[in-house]
């Protein structure tokens, strides 16, 4: 453990910030990770409670937190480093971009504040990478049986990671111009600079994962070409249909879906190719974000990055308490609001708003309707949300962002081909190994759970890993070729 009783000596340290009339001049990281000293500090905090809700309860992908704290503490970072990848093959992807869950269901946290939790995880895989313990690792033998990997959000990358590292030849076929998925398009530089992806794939390609960017299975390469060189397919195609908001004059130019928008921010950022219909840039408009939620959040920072003249951001949904509230008590995930770096940049923030029509000058958006509400709960647990009279309001607006979040996994049909079995919700479904109703085609991430977390996308991808290996593992007898002609037991390449 840390030091004993080192919570009472020691406050909580979270991590600092660039100014913010600094760091809205340009894309880079906001955050300035926790100094050793600092972070020594925090490390002293941790006591490796007896029942650690952190690893249990709170983090998707079972980090194994008060043990992996006390080796920092001890500064045995190599070891550190080895506990924290047997959980999680990206922790720098989730040490800078989770919500940290597990903080919510740290044990201190019930009279206190908690551990800083996700810094440790970023100061453990951020050494791992600056003291060189990252080394290209590939498989001692390859296994004859190739596994094709569709999408390469965390989801795709962490299947791709553990089939990989278990010896069989993954390749990832990626739509985009580049790999990433969301971590690369949608989410802004200033939350994940995209060295720290690329620094990862490069690490994977070394290892043996081939990439294939540029493909959109089903449309450029058919499921039929995949599934006679594959003897499994595994789905990671993200959840990107956006729910859109059909009201009067939502035709008008200057309307756009939130991913749209970040996506043309990150190709431009990244020197890429953006024709002019699809750029949409905020400079000297009017910017209206409807969706209170992290992704209008991501809109918000970057509007005003690109020097919007100023930006609202409306919510349907009432404003949540500013402390955890009773109907969410620890060691759950608190329901209670939540300001992002980009809210500490500016911009203006409404809740129980709603957008009723929009108006325009000759084609294009100049004006919303908006009328406040009131959120009411039927007993059937539907919501409604009934409009106060006499709030009717106006906003003027020359970019509207639609954030509303995404409604299932398929927007261009590219599944289409193979006829899988979806939920209500529009999510493929699958078996407890993830197992699509198409036999040898598995799904992970974002396209089986619906909208979620990077951590959580990591978590399926993995458990996905699990389930496609358990198959290949029953269809082959429990022996394998392994390349070059001799016949191994699947346990003794996998080494367990
Ligand atoms: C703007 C935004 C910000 C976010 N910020 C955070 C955050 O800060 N922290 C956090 O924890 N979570 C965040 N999330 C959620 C998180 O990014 C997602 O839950 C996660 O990326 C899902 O991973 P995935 O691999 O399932 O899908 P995705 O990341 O969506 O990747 C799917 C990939 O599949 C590709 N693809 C789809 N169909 C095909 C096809 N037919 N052929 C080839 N390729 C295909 C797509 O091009 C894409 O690259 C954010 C989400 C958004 C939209």
């Amino acid at each position: 453990m840390g030091k004993p009783g080192g919570f009472l000596e020691h406050g909580r340290q979270g991590p600092a910030y660039r100014p913010a009339e600094e760091r809205t001049r340009d894309f880079k990281a906001v955050e300035i990770p926790l100094a050793p000293e600092a972070l020594r500090l925090q490390l002293a905090r941790c006591q490796e409670c007896g029942t650690p809700f952190c690893h249990g309860v709170g983090c998707p992908l079972a980090n194994v937190i008060p043990e992996l704290n006390n080796l920092a503490w001890q500064e045995r970072w190599e070891e550190a480093l080895a506990l924290l990848l047997a959980n999680n093959p990206f922790p720098e992807f989730t040490g800078r971009l989770c919500p940290a869950l597990c903080e919510a269901s740290c044990v201190l946290g019930i009279h206190d504040e908690a551990v800083t939790i996700r810094q440790i995880e970023l100061a453990v895989i951020e050494r791992g990478f600056d003291q060189g313990y990252l080394r290209p690792a590939p498989p001692p033998a390859r296994f004859v049986e190739r596994i094709a990997v569709v999408g390469s959000g965390p989801a795709g990358l962490a299947v791709a990671d553990a089939l990989n590292k278990a010896g069989y030849p993954v390749v990832v076929y990626e739509h985009a111009a580049k790999i990433g998925g969301i971590l690369r398009y949608g989410i802004p530089d200033f939350k994940l600079e995209k060295g720290v992806l690329d620094r990862r794939i490069h690490l994977m390609e070394d290892e043996g994962v081939r990439f294939e960017t540029g493909v959109a299975v089903g449309t450029d390469l058919s499921f039929r070409y995949l599934q006679s060189r594959y003897q499994a397919i595994c789905l990671c195609g993200g959840a990107r249909e956006p729910r859109d908001l059909q009201v009067s004059g939502r035709d008008l130019a200057g309307i756009h879906f939130a991913m749209d928008y970040l996506m043309a921010q990150n190709l431009k950022h990244s020197g890429g190719h953006v024709n002019a219909a699809e750029d949409i840039d905020a400079r000297g408009k009017k910017v209206v974000i409807i969706g209170g939620g992290d992704t209008g959040a991501d809109c918000l920072g970057t509007a005003i990055r690109q020097g919007a003249q100023s930006v609202m951001q409306v919510e349907i949904l009432p404003e949540p308490p500013g402390a955890r509230p009773a109907h969410t008590p620890w060691p759950m995930w608190p329901a209670m609001r939540r300001d992002s770096t980009s809210h500490k940049e500016g911009g203006i923030r409404r809740w129980g708003v709603s957008a009723t029509r929009f108006r325009g000058l000759k084609d294009a958006v100049s004006r919303i309707d908006c009328v406040e509400v009131r959120s009411v709960r039927h007993a059937d647990g539907r919501l409604e949300f009934v409009p106060l009279s006499g709030t009717e309001f106006e906003l003027e607006a020359d970019l509207v962002l639609l954030a509303l979040g995404f409604v299932s996994s398929d927007r261009q049909g590219f599944m289409k081909e193979l006829a899988l079995e979806r939920s209500a919700q529009g999510t493929i479904k699958a078996d407890d190994d993830h197992q699509t109703s198409v036999p040898g085609v598995f799904v992970a991430g974002d396209m089986r759970n619906g909208p979620a977390l990077v951590a959580r996308a990591i978590a399926d991808g993995l458990s996905a890993a699990r389930g496609i290996r358990r198959w290949i593992k029953k269809a082959v007898g429990g022996k394998a070729k392994v390349e070059g002609g001799s016949e191994k037991k699947v346990e003794s390449v996998w080494g367990e």
